[in-house]
């Protein structure tokens, strides 16, 4: 293997921040005083506007995501800006949702930066998944419910083989693991086909949309319901789909309340 070249001499810098589920609250405090600082912003998608409003109002923010339809900002290009302005010397800081390592391609930025030469430096951010069940006063593990925790995409690279979400199912059932699906809204009537194959009917499943903004909306039904309960609730990108006992309770409760079946945060 040839080693990456040495770091560029004279050369700005490059962070990669997690911006969190989107209530800028949740950011860490390393998060703000790197956006603070930051002369080069590249912002992905699902960052807030509150959140790019730390910025210093002389620095230069380029939005990369594909809001109002537009197609997102090839990698490659985004690559191709971050090391055009780290030699010129700016400080970048590239803006991810969440966390930059969880999902949303942040191991393959800081690979092909490293390769040209630009140290890297990230910061954690609190992952969708995370926050979405949070909300909703409800654990990722439990001892009584669920021994382990899978953040798996419902999206696959196009091309790559799939999720063997069978295999996953039946793995979740006798290892009891909570799994929070990220990107799964368009798949989710395969993915709840395959799953039941392993898991209960009864699975309780909870679908949180735009988790931590005040436009939050979530629904629980059982694994059954799922495709049907998405649809009737015209719930969509993005979500997350938590699939799990650790939600026992909060099904129970909105058996018993069904006007609790949905809710605004
Ligand atoms: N790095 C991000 C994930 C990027 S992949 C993270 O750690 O959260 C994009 C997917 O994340 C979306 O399709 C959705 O499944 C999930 N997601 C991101 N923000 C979300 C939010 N505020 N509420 C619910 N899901 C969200």
């Amino acid at each position: 293997m040839t080693p990456p070249p040495s770091p560029l001499t004279g050369q700005g810098s490059c962070t990669l921040v997690g911006a969190g589920p989107g209530d800028p609250e949740l950011l860490t405090i390393k998060a703000v005083k790197a956006i603070q600082v930051a002369t080069v912003l590249l912002v992905d998608d699902l960052v807030s506007e509150a959140i790019v409003a730390l910025a210093s109002p002389t620095a230069r923010i380029i939005h990369v995501g594909k809001r109002g339809g537009c197609k997102s900002t090839p990698q490659a290009f985004i690559e191709k800006l971050i090391l055009m302005a780290v030699r010129e010397g700016e400080t970048v800081v590239r803006l991810k949702g969440g966390d930059p390592f969880v999902f949303g391609r942040g191991g393959e930025e800081v690979e092909h930066l490293q390769a040209a030469g630009v140290r890297v430096t990230v910061i954690n951010g609190i992952t969708a998944g995370l926050a979405a069940v949070t909300s909703l006063g409800v654990p990722l593990t439990h001892r009584e419910h669920a021994h382990g925790v899978v953040f798996i995409t419902g999206h696959a690279k196009p091309g790559s083989t799939g999720t063997d979400w069978k295999a996953l199912a039946a793995t979740a059932h006798s290892a009891r693991l909570t799994l929070v699906i990220y990107m799964g809204v368009s798949g989710a009537h395969s993915i709840q086909d395959q799953l039941l194959t392993g898991l209960p009917a009864s699975t309780p499943v909870a679908v949180i949309q735009n988790a931590s903004l005040t436009s939050q909306r979530h629904a629980v039904c059982t694994l059954a319901e799922l495709q049907r309960t998405i649809t009737r609730e015209k719930l969509m990108s993005p979500s997350v789909i938590v699939v799990g006992d650790v939600l026992q309770g909060t099904l129970a409760l909105q058996q018993a309340l069904p006007e609790a079946r949905t809710a605004r945060a």
